[in-house]
């Protein structure tokens, strides 16, 4: 096992990492920008050295000063939490000729994935179904894209191949605004991606954003944890989360399960990954991968007990999964509340200091958070500052806690979306289960009137 790890992120994650370690008695090295200098985890941290100013091109984006911080404080292995250089193929290719391990994926999967062209094509051809669409990318040809809408069928979405992050994404309704769509994402995908590739699937109406987390280790061992269900979204971004989907039939989640870890030895995978995928009348349609540990590990954490930071860690160490698919088994429910540091209402970034700050607590109850009372949000990064996760025997009883937890939490000096999932929390529709990933932004624009 590794000695010492550095962790090339920053936020509720880089202290998520740190636990880990420590718990395994690995040494964390953390590096931050000057934005960070009073974070909690660069404080908790085994070693801290600063790499650069606020920007993040100059600090956690800044590949050099990374590796150069391993080698001078002899790290094993880099983490790289989520976002930032998480699903950078050079990235992973440069912390492994320069040494290190790269806890994640090869950089083979990471570009194979990262392009979501070439992921899909990957998906059908390993059995995974995907969303109906345009095979690979869209021509240049203005006549030949109206055929492929007109096969496809309105709506239709345009998507960038190296999109992420929600943006990216264009839906389109009518034939007439169809080239000047194609055009504009194009344009943006160039600018934002630096790959102006674009292609087409059709626009779902009403499904259902799950996600089965797979663990697969370097000897041909993959497994699957269950699914989530993220469809409380705004603007594509994640809201809350839970496990298990409600409602979903089990035979059928057993069924992708089973296809995507056979996928994964398919292509090689190594690591924790998620595959994404809409479900809409009973069927799944993968949209794609995610070649890294995400936001919402936690709710399956909490349901299969089974710790993913320390998987990533182990499998990259070249240990074996200690499980197989037989001895995993989700318990109760968990759901997770993201807490960002916005206006509830308006969503406007909130940066700034915080007067306050009492965490919730109680039987099942988990806070993933850096903050803490006099620490100052920088402006310049994610507007996340933690997650709330409850777990229960039962949705209802995951809820109660998450409703108990939400009315402790206290938060002063800068806005946050508490009040936003506090409503949420009592809504008639989310308490059923099984809304859509339109069903938030639906809620909101009747919130406002
Ligand atoms: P990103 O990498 O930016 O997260 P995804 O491909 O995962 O992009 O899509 C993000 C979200 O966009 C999905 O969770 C869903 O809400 C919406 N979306 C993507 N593809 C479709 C589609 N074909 N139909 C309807 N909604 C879609």
């Amino acid at each position: 096992m590794f000695k010492k790890i550095l962790i090339a992120n920053r936020g509720e994650i880089a202290l998520r990492i740190q636990r880990a370690c420590r718990e395994m008695g690995i040494k964390a090295v953390v590096v931050y920008s000057e934005a960070d200098r009073e974070a909690k985890y660069v404080k908790l941290a085994d070693e801290a050295v600063c790499i650069g100013p606020a920007a993040s091109a100059l600090s956690y984006l800044n590949m050099p000063a990374i590796i150069s911080t391993a080698e001078v404080t002899d790290a094993e292995a880099i983490h790289p939490g989520y976002g930032f250089l998480s699903e950078n193929a050079d990235f992973a290719e440069r912390v492994e000729k320069s040494g290190f391990t790269f806890i994640g994926p090869t950089p083979e999967s990471i570009r194979l994935m990262g392009d979501k062209v070439s992921a899909k094509q990957a998906m059908i051809k390993s059995g995974v179904p995907c969303v109906p669409g345009s095979e690979g990318e869209l021509p240049e040809d203005p006549k030949e894209i109206i055929r492929i809408a007109r096969s496809v069928g309105y709506p239709v979405i345009i998507k960038a191949a190296g999109g992420g992050g929600g943006r990216g994404m264009r839906v389109v309704h009518t034939e007439a605004a169809l080239i000047h769509a194609v055009q504009t994402t194009r344009a943006e995908a160039g600018a934002a991606f630096s790959n102006p590739a674009v292609y087409m699937e059709k626009f779902l109406e009403r499904p259902r954003h799950i996600e089965i987390q797979v663990l697969a280790d370097q000897h041909k061992n993959a497994v699957w944890l269950g699914e989530r269900d993220c469809s409380m979204q705004r603007r594509h971004q994640k809201i809350i989360e839970e496990a298990p989907a409600p409602g979903l039939p089990r035979r059928l989640i057993e069924r992708i399960g089973e296809r995507c870890s056979a996928a994964c030895k398919k292509i090689g995978y190594r690591g924790a990954g998620t595959f994404e995928f809409l479900y809409e009348d009973g069927e799944f349609f993968f949209i794609e991968m995610n070649t890294r540990v995400q936001v919402e590990h936690p709710v399956t954490e909490m349901v299969t007990g089974i710790d993913i930071v320390q998987m990533q860690i182990k499998v990259a160490a070249g240990e074996r999964l200690p499980f197989t698919q037989k001895g995993i088994t989700v318990r109760g429910h968990a759901i997770e509340c993201r807490i960002n540091a916005e206006d509830p209402y308006k969503f406007t970034p909130s940066p700034g200091r915080i007067t306050l700050w009492h965490p919730p607590g109680g039987p099942g109850v988990r806070v993933d958070s850096h903050i803490y009372t006099n620490y100052a949000v920088p402006p310049n990064y994610d507007s996340m500052v933690g997650k709330i996760i409850c777990h229960g025997d039962t949705r209802d009883q995951a809820l109660a806690r998450m409703r108990t937890a939400l009315s402790e939490t206290l938060v002063e000096g800068i806005h946050t979306n508490i009040a936003l999932h506090r409503e949420l929390m009592a809504d008639a529709k989310f308490i059923e289960g099984g809304t859509s990933i339109h069903y938030l932004e639906g809620w909101l624009g009747q919130r406002a009137r």
